[in-house]
C-alpha cells in the first residue's frame, strides 16, 4: 500500500470515522514491513496520548477447568478426555485475592468453563464475598453465557466488569467451531444484555481459528463498532491436544499483532490486553502486543498445584511474566520497551471524560 493511502485510513481511523470493507481488506492484508511498523507506530502514539506509557495488570484466577460446553477449539471441553479437571473452592479464591492484593493488584479476573458446579447463586456469592473483603478492587467474570438474572444477580453482587468473547460474527463460522447447542445469536444476545445492565464489558476473537477468513475478521471489527465494548481481547488460536482441533494450525501472531494495531487506532479508549496466548505462542508476543497499542497484561494468579490443569490450548504460559508471582519479570521487561506496570483498577474512560482519570 502507498505510504498516502495508508496515512489516510489511519487519519479517518484514528479521527473516529469507520472505513469501508475494501479498505479493512487492504489493511489487513498489507505485506510490506514498512507499512505495518508504520501502522504500529501510530497505534503506540494513540496509545501513549490517551494512556501514557502504563500497562494495567489484573490478577487472572482461573476458578475451573471443568464446562459444560464442548467449543470445539478448547481443551476444557467436556468431551475431552485428556483434560485434567479441578474447581476452586470460595476459601480458595478469596486466597488468591488476598495474596493479589498482596503483590499489589486492583483487579480480580474470575475466569473459568460453564461449570454447572460454580452456579449462579454460588458466582454471586463469591463476588460478595471478594468486594466485602476488598470493596475498592474491581471484579470481572469470564464465565460464559448465562441468563440475564444470573448477570443481573452478578452485578447486584459487585461485579464490575464481565468478558465474553464473541469469537465469531459469522454465523456459519461460528457453527464450524462449536456444536450446534451453541449459537452466535446467543452470543451476542448475553453481550447486548451485558452492556445494556451496565458491565464493563469485553468481547473479541481468536485470529487464524480454523476457516477464519480475512472477511470474518472485518465482520468482527464491524460488530464491535456496533458493541462498541469496553474491552477488547484478540489472541492467536493455538491448538488443543484432545480436540477435533488439535492438528490445526496456529494463527499467525504477525497477523495478531496487526488486528491489535487496528484495534486500538479504531477504538482508542478500549482497554485491549496482551494476551497470553500471543505471549505463548511468541516469545515477544507481550512485548510487541504493548509496543502495537495493548493497556492491559493478566498475569496468572491462580494457585501453582492448578496452572497446568487449566489447558485451555497446548503450552500456555502461566509463568515467567505471566505469573502473578513474577512482576519484576513483567516490569523487567516493559521497562526494556519503555513501558511500566500501573497498578490502578484501570477501569473505562470515556475519552470525552479523560479528566475523571483512572484511580
Ligand atoms: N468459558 C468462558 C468462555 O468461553 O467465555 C471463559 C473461559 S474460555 C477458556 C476463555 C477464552 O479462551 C475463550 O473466549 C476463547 O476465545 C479462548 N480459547 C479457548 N480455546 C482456545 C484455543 N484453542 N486457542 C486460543 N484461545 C482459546
Ligand atoms: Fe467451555 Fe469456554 Fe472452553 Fe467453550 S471456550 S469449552 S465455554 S471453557
Amino acid at each position: 500500500m502507498s505510504n498516502v493511502n495508508l496515512l489516510n485510513l489511519i487519519d479517518k481511523l484514528s479521527g473516529g470515522y469507520s472505513i469501508e470493507r475494501n479498505e479493512w481488506r487492504s489493511l489487513l492484508t498489507m505485506g510490506d514491513e514498512e507499512s505495518r511498523m508504520m501502522l504500529m507506530q501510530r497505534a503506540a502514539e494513540v496509545k501513549e496520548l490517551r494512556f501514557g506509557r502504563g500497562v494495567f495488570v489484573r490478577g487472572l484466577i482461573e476458578i475451573s477447568s471443568y464446562c459444560r460446553n464442548n467449543c470445539n477449539y478448547c481443551g476444557l471441553r467436556c468431551a475431552n478426555r485428556e483434560a485434567r479437571r479441578y474447581r476452586l473452592s470460595k476459601e480458595q479464591i478469596l486466597d488468591c485475592c488476598r495474596e493479589g492484593a498482596s503483590l499489589g493488584f486492583n483487579t480480580f479476573v474470575l475466569q473459568g468453563g460453564e461449570d454447572p458446579a460454580q452456579n449462579d447463586a454460588w458466582m454471586a456469592d463469591v463476588v460478595r464475598s471478594i468486594k466485602k473483603e476488598f470493596p475498592q478492587k474491581a471484579v470481572t467474570l469470564s464465565v460464559g453465557e448465562r441468563s440475564t438474572e444470573a448477570y443481573r444477580m452478578f452485578l447486584d453482587a459487585g461485579a464490575d466488569r464481565y468478558l465474553l468473547r464473541h469469537e465469531t460474527r459469522d454465523d456459519e463460522h461460528y457453527a464450524r467451531l462449536h456444536p450446534s447447542a451453541m449459537s452466535a445469536a446467543e452470543r451476542r444476545h448475553c453481550l447486548f444484555t451485558l452492556k445494556r445492565l451496565g458491565f464493563q464489558t469485553g468481547s473479541g476473537m481468536m485470529i487464524g481459528s480454523p476457516w477464519q477468513t480475512i472477511d470474518n475478521i472485518i465482520d468482527d471489527i464491524l460488530f464491535l463498532e456496533e458493541l462498541n465494548p469496553q474491552m477488547i481481547g484478540t489472541g492467536p488460536f493455538i491448538p488443543a491436544s484432545g480436540t477435533p482441533m488439535a492438528d490445526f494450525p496456529p494463527g499467525s501472531p504477525d497477523l495478531t499483532i496487526l488486528v491489535v494495531s487496528l484495534l486500538r487506532l479504531r477504538f482508542p479508549d478500549a482497554l485491549i490486553p496482551a494476551t497470553t496466548a500471543l505471549a505463548s505462542l511468541h516469545p515477544e508476543g507481550m512485548e510487541q502486543a504493548v509496543l502495537a497499542g495493548a493497556n492491559v497484561v493478566m498475569p496468572n494468579l491462580s494457585p501453582f498445584r492448578v496452572r497446568e490443569m487449566y489447558s485451555i490450548y497446548n503450552n500456555k504460559k502461566s509463568y515467567g511474566s505471566e505469573s502473578a508471582q513474577n512482576l519484576i519479570e513483567l516490569e523487567n521487561k516493559l521497562k526494556a520497551i519503555g513501558h511500566y506496570i500501573d497498578y490502578g483498577r484501570g477501569d473505562y474512560v470515556e475519552h470525552s471524560k479523560t479528566s475523571e482519570a483512572n484511580v
